[in-house]
């Protein structure tokens, strides 16, 4: 083999990535987009099918060889329609991301309004943000959550579809914890004869496993991410009605994406498969739960949850009643020391920037995965606020990193390979 020899091997990145697999193992992952996937959708992502080429569809591609892909692909396209109940669907997009950008390339025009939320009150980048493609290409116009619950304004939201006229609203939300319901959407569409997008990347995993509502029969295309609830490997995924099916497939290939990677596609499809066992709905209703249990349990030791709470895997955590001093950004640092890993975020009519902020956000998939249940909430919150009142005494904070590892070492996720 042409390769390099076992005594050439990068022992640099492998290293790196044994440090990794040890940071995932011994700390609480609490980061509300991230999950741990399974063994098996680990082993499709790394397969042989990372060589191959595939530009094009089952059926229809520009190169030779792909009579297995397309075996693969047409599998985890059937899939994903049967545990949704969609039309059509495209497995292709390499994340959400691009999933997004597809949809407005397939089905509205540079320059068309949209109506979307707004990013510093839950909703993502791709939905009109200034400094992504999409507020670059499209007129988006945003709405918010109301001042004093927190929670989306569907009032306002007609308001703003009557006088901007969208052709497209987009629904979904990236830091939002409430419940999401698609019919005030579907209506306000059809007042206004807009075409509805509903991002469930967050919830996919919540919407397969019957713990959030499914947006599909209401909405013209819905995008996801694989990797979130989910649990299946990085990347996104659209489905359409038939309608829409043509367009959004050319928007995909060729529109925006050359050779799609068909290792993440064969992953996607395991990912589904486990999806749709019995066994998933648990592990969705499961991850509700534990977000409630844990939003419950932050209340006690102080914080206030934007908009009081949650229904979801996720939570929003107000820093300012806990600690007015205590911004976002400096909470992810102590807590990344004492092996809890978060992220800072925005509360709706945060004083503070996007870099500092004075909230974080919480998510409850991967503890969950790992077997986590209510019980173990209420000593995460407790850790959380330990570190956070001893955030300038680092033996309470170490105290407490050794206090994660215990919690972490009684579930285990990847042991080490022998
Ligand atoms: C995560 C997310 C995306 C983007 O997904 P990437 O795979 O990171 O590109 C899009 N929309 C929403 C609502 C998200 O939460």
């Amino acid at each position: 083999m042409p390769w390099p020899s076992e005594t050439q091997r990068d022992t640099e990145v492998f290293g790196l990535i044994d440090k990794e697999r040890e940071r995932q193992n011994t700390g609480l992952q609490l980061i509300a987009s991230e999950n741990f996937t399974s063994p098996d959708v680990m082993e499709a992502t790394g397969s042989v099918l990372t060589n191959k080429y595939a530009e094009g569809y089952p059926g229809k591609r520009y190169y030779g060889g792909n009579a297995v892909v397309d075996d693969i692909e047409a599998i985890a396209i059937e899939r994903v329609k049967q545990l949704f109940g969609a039309d059509h669907a495209n497995v292709q997009p390499h994340s959400g991301a691009s999933a997004n950008m597809a949809v407005y390339l397939g089905l509205i025009k540079p320059g068309d309004t949209v109506l979307g939320l707004s990013l510093d009150h839950g909703g993502h980048l791709t939905h009109g943000s200034p400094v992504n493609a999409s507020g670059i290409l499209y007129n988006f116009q945003s709405f918010r959550v109301g001042a004093t619950d927190e929670r989306l304004d569907f009032d306002q939201i007609r308001e703003l579809a009557i006088k901007h006229k969208p052709k497209m609203i987009v629904a979904g939300t990236t830091s939002y914890p409430r419940r999401l319901e698609p019919q005030p959407f579907r209506a306000i569409a059809d007042e206004v004869g807009a075409l509805m997008m509903f991002d469930i990347a967050h919830i996919a995993g919540l919407v397969a496993g019957g713990a959030h509502p499914n947006p599909v029969p209401y909405a013209d295309v819905v995008t996801f991410t694989t990797h979130k609830t989910l649990r299946g490997p990085r990347g996104g995924c659209i489905l359409t009605t038939a309608a829409h099916a043509a367009a959004i497939d050319k928007a995909v290939f060729p529109g925006s994406q050359g050779g799609p990677l068909e290792h993440a596609v064969a992953a996607k499809a395991v990912a589904f498969h486990e999806a749709m066992q019995p066994s998933f709905k648990d592990y969705a209703q499961q991850i509700v739960k534990n977000a409630s249990a844990l939003a419950e349990a932050l209340s006690k030791q102080g914080f206030r949850l934007v908009s009081g709470g949650t229904d979801t895997h996720m939570m929003v955590v107000d820093l300012q009643p806990f600690d007015a001093e205590l911004t976002g950004k400096e909470s992810q640092l102590i807590l990344d020391e004492a092996g809890i890993t978060l992220n800072k975020n925005n509360i709706p009519n945060d004083p503070r920037s996007p870099f500092v902020t004075s909230g974080v956000r919480i998510g409850t998939p991967s503890v969950t995965t790992q077997g986590m249940k209510e019980p173990e909430m209420a000593l995460i919150a407790e850790y959380i606020a330990t570190t956070l009142r001893n955030r300038t005494n680092p033996a309470a904070v170490a105290e407490i990193r050794a206090k994660v590892a215990a919690l972490c070492a009684k579930f285990p996720v990847y042991p080490k390979r022998a």
